[in-house]
């Protein structure tokens, strides 16, 4: 509860435009103007936008490059044979020998079993934020709003 401004009255408020500017005002008050809603209203429908913000800064997950090599590698160095291994992975032996050979990068689910499996590591960690300051660096060069008012008042 708050006070009216127009009135003066206390009661719960509405943010209105009433004649051009935001005014909070009662329920009597609120029917000369626009009514955007109650304070609470407004808070209410902001939060959903704060909270997909924060969900653009994502993981994103790689398969490293050198798959083939690590796989290949550490499975020699646990004395597996590549037979050996696509039974662990409930794979087919032609999935092993492709991965080995680099002809088939493995999918993310495909990578994680094979972490747990030979216990190694197969997937790099980036922040989204890492591939955005590339794009950020780019913006400098487009000039700014301060630079755009100097142009216009020559
Ligand atoms: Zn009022």
């Amino acid at each position: 509860m708050a006070q009216c401004e127009m009135c003066g009255k206390i009661d719960k408020l509405y943010k209105t435009i009433v004649e051009g500017a935001e005014l909070e005002v009662c329920t009597n008050c609120s029917k000369h103007g626009k009514v955007l809603g109650t304070k609470e209203e407004l808070k209410k429908r902001l939060e959903p936008l704060k909270k997909t913000v924060r969900k653009q800064s994502q993981t994103i997950l790689l398969v490293k490059p050198e798959y083939a090599s690590i796989i290949r590698n550490t499975r020699e160095r646990l004395g597996l044979k590549q037979e050996q291994l696509a039974k662990k992975l409930a794979e087919k032996l032609s999935v092993i020998q492709k991965l080995e050979n680099g002809q088939l990068s493995p999918s993310i689910a495909l990578s994680q079993k094979l972490e747990r499996i030979l216990n190694l590591k197969l997937i790099e960690e980036h922040n989204e934020d890492d591939f955005k300051m590339v794009s950020s660096k780019e913006t400098i060069k487009n000039p700014t709003f301060a630079d755009f008012v100097k142009v216009r008042k020559r």
